[in-house]
């Protein structure tokens, strides 16, 4: 079965698309968690972290770098932004195939809610 991520870079399911090239798509979250949020995610179907392989460095390298320059293109690289991967379900990881969330806009306050 398909991922939602791959129906989207298939364009079987719609999505706000903000950047495209061979190795990776990038497009808007359905439910931003800040008022930048984007996820860039490879083409290759990788499930999570875990399946990365080691031939996967450049691509991997490459979701970064693309990163990079959509953070200087919505004009949050100086305010700055922060970059998360979740793997496997401690994480909250719900969909299945590798992605980078880039959230900025504004101060996204801790990096972990500690436990009460
Ligand atoms: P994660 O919890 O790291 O797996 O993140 C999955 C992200 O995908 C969540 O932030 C969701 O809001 C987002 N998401 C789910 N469905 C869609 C969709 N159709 N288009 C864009 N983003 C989505």
């Amino acid at each position: 079965m398909p991922t939602l991520f791959e129906k989207i870079i298939s364009g079987e399911v719609p999505a706000t698309i903000v950047y495209r090239d061979p190795r990776v798509i990038a497009f808007l979250d359905i439910r931003p968690a800040a008022p930048v949020h984007i996820l860039i995610v490879p083409n290759k179907v990788i499930p999570t972290t875990d399946d990365i392989d080691d031939e996967d460095e450049s691509l991997v390298g490459h979701m970064v770098i693309v990163a990079r320059d959509i953070a200087r293109q919505q004009g949050i690289a100086k305010s700055g932004y922060r970059l998360i991967i979740n793997c496997n379900p401690d994480s909250g990881q719900e969909v299945y195939h590798l992605h980078l969330h880039l959230l900025g806009g504004r101060p996204l306050g801790p990096l972990v809610q500690r436990p009460v």
